[in-house]
């Protein structure tokens, strides 16, 4: 979640098209996909194309328009994907204390069940 960015990380290659994903969602700054290990029936990341490496990062680096475009492309998978009457839950980890394993800034998208009760 902190340092610099590494390009080399997995979703800055899925980025690349260097290995496969299963999409759900692109525009000019934003890019989602299915988990390859779904925590929930919904399980969506989003990600924004340009490389930032964690929540900070993003958030005094990118465009106001880049910040907007993430959240709106959010809320609209969400509606997409039929989330909205049953609930879901929108989280990003950032740095070790959080777990983070992918050092490309992401959103985690989940619903689709009742999800564990967060922060507890
Ligand atoms: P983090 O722990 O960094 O917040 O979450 C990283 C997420 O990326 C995990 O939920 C993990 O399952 C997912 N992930 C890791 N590698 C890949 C991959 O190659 N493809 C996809 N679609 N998801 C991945």
């Amino acid at each position: 979640g902190t340092g610099t960015y590494e390009p080399g990380n997995i979703f800055a290659r899925i980025l690349r098209g260097e290995i496969p994903c299963n999409k759900v969602f692109e525009n000019d700054y934003v890019f989602a996909f299915h988990d390859i290990s779904p925590k929930a029936p919904v399980h969506v990341l989003i990600i924004p194309k340009k490389p930032y490496v964690s929540f900070i990062d993003f958030s005094k680096t990118a465009s106001a328009e880049e910040i907007a475009a993430i959240m709106q492309a959010t809320g609209h998978i969400a509606a997409s994907l039929d989330l909205e009457e049953g609930g879901y839950r929108v989280i990003t980890n950032a740095g070790h204390n959080a777990g983070q394993e992918v050092p490309h800034f992401h959103l985690h998208l989940m619903g689709g069940k009742a999800l564990p009760a967060f922060p507890g």
